[in-house]
């Protein structure tokens, strides 16, 4: 699990979810077997949140906050 963030950090990873719905890109049905870094457990994550996790690095970064645990593994 990631912690210490900061709060533009929240707002970012929201926006970018907003930019997926906004350009249809959102969809709950298409997932990956990976598994989930918050319960170390193999999960179906939807691709939308596998990809906000990376791009929330992205800002992360420029923040200088610690980099969000990301998927692993491919079943
Ligand atoms: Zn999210």
């Amino acid at each position: 699990m990631t912690t210490g963030h900061s709060k533009q950090v929240n707002l970012a990873h929201e926006l970018i979810h907003c930019e997926s719905n906004s350009n249809g890109t959102n969809n709950p049905n298409k997932t990956l077997n990976l598994i989930d870094p918050d319960t170390g457990s193999w999960e179906d994550l939807t691709f939308e949140a596998v990809r906000t996790r990376e791009r929330e690095n992205l800002i992360r970064n420029e923040q200088g906050d610690k980099d969000r645990a990301l998927s692993m593994g491919d079943k």
